[in-house]
């Protein structure tokens, strides 16, 4: 379908923050539509479900009409963007250019503006699907949410940065992603509850490895964020490693195995080797995830020279009460991302 058009360029004020680009008016009016053009629909991804304007956006008695990068036609009212868009408010806040025919009426009715507008209808679907009162999308991976935020950013719309922060660290995607890469989305939103949220979980991971993996998978995601927001991330691990192994160092069991004549001194033995291996993995990752674990603690004890058959047992359970005062000292550790950069801004 084509319509013959004119076209006023409207000019944003230049106080204003983030510019969407290419905004035009146009006429006249394509006739209103129940059913979404298939056209946009050839041009998805094949990785992902068919697209569907939701059925809200064809109201014939909308007030506005905004046309996507793929010319699908959203009829909305431009009452609800000002309300939820920095943006639409400064633009509707301006008469129409002369040219405009917001005025202008057609046999089918009153004329209704076009506004072209240069997202994907997916993502305005979606968009638009935030600021109406109508349920929000939910999403479950960090792919969806990540052009998302670019959107609310470039609208300036708090309403929908809200929307979308509640989800960066939901326990869905928290559990399927990387945390460094919800570290570095919420670093680039500059979303300090985020921040912290997401640097604690990384201290569960090896940074190192996954900047590296990011490097490799998500070039994009390394970008747009400061290296100051990454040195503090490195400080709360390192400074949390220094008063773990700390605790580690002090460590003192007591307690020898009693199964038969074994009679196997704890303290010269495994103490040692938990302690040594503990340090190691502390280093990488400084929470009490894995050096408590009985994997962990068992691991150890197969590698030092068992006496008897019952000696693991008899360790874990003459020393469970000094190991678990330990785990409980090592998880009241410092973990917010954002006291280490004030501490060290204080100083
Ligand atoms: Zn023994």
């Amino acid at each position: 379908m084509s319509y013959p058009t004119r076209t006023g360029q409207y000019m944003r004020p230049t106080s204003s923050p983030p510019t969407p680009t290419n905004f035009s008016f146009s006429v006249p009016i394509p006739p209103p539509t129940r059913s979404p053009p298939t056209s946009s629909r050839a041009q998805l991804p094949k990785t992902k479900p068919p697209f569907s304007k939701h059925p809200a956006f064809d109201n014939p008695e909308a007030d506005l009409i905004l046309r996507t990068a793929d010319k699908v036609p959203f009829r909305v009212f431009r009452r609800i963007l000002i309300e939820s868009s920095d943006i639409f408010r400064d633009l509707f806040s301006i008469p129409p250019p002369p040219s405009s025919p917001s005025t202008a009426s057609s046999s089918d009715g009153p004329a209704v503006p076009v506004l072209d507008i240069p997202e994907p209808a997916r993502l305005m679907n979606d968009f638009l699907l935030c600021i109406y009162p109508l349920p929000s999308p939910r999403y479950t991976s960090i792919e969806e949410l990540v052009p998302m935020f670019d959107l609310a950013r470039k609208y300036a719309s708090q309403h929908v940065v809200d929307l979308l922060r509640s989800q960066l660290v939901s326990p869905e995607i928290m559990r399927k992603t990387v945390a460094l890469r919800v570290y570095a989305l919420a670093c680039k939103e500059d979303l300090e509850y985020e921040k912290r949220i997401a640097a604690a979980a990384c201290l569960e991971i090896d940074i190192d490895k996954a900047a590296l993996y990011m490097e490799a998978l998500w070039p994009e995601e390394l970008k747009n964020w400061s290296a100051l927001d990454l040195t503090r991330l490195i400080r709360l691990r390192d400074t949390r490693f220094e008063l773990a192994a700390e605790l580690v160092r002090g460590l003192e069991g007591k307690g020898v195995c009693t199964v038969g004549t074994c009679r196997h001194d704890f303290q010269a033995d495994y103490f040692p080797e938990f302690q040594e291996a503990a340090l190691l993995e502390l280093r990488k990752c400084p929470t009490s995830k894995v050096v408590f674990s009985h994997t962990f603690v068992t691991s150890c004890l197969n590698k030092t020279a068992a006496s008897c058959f019952s000696c693991a047992r008899e360790y874990l359970a003459t020393s469970g009460m000094i190991l678990s005062h330990l785990k409980r000292r090592i998880d009241m550790l410092p973990d917010n991302v954002l006291e280490v950069g004030r501490a060290s801004e204080e100083r």
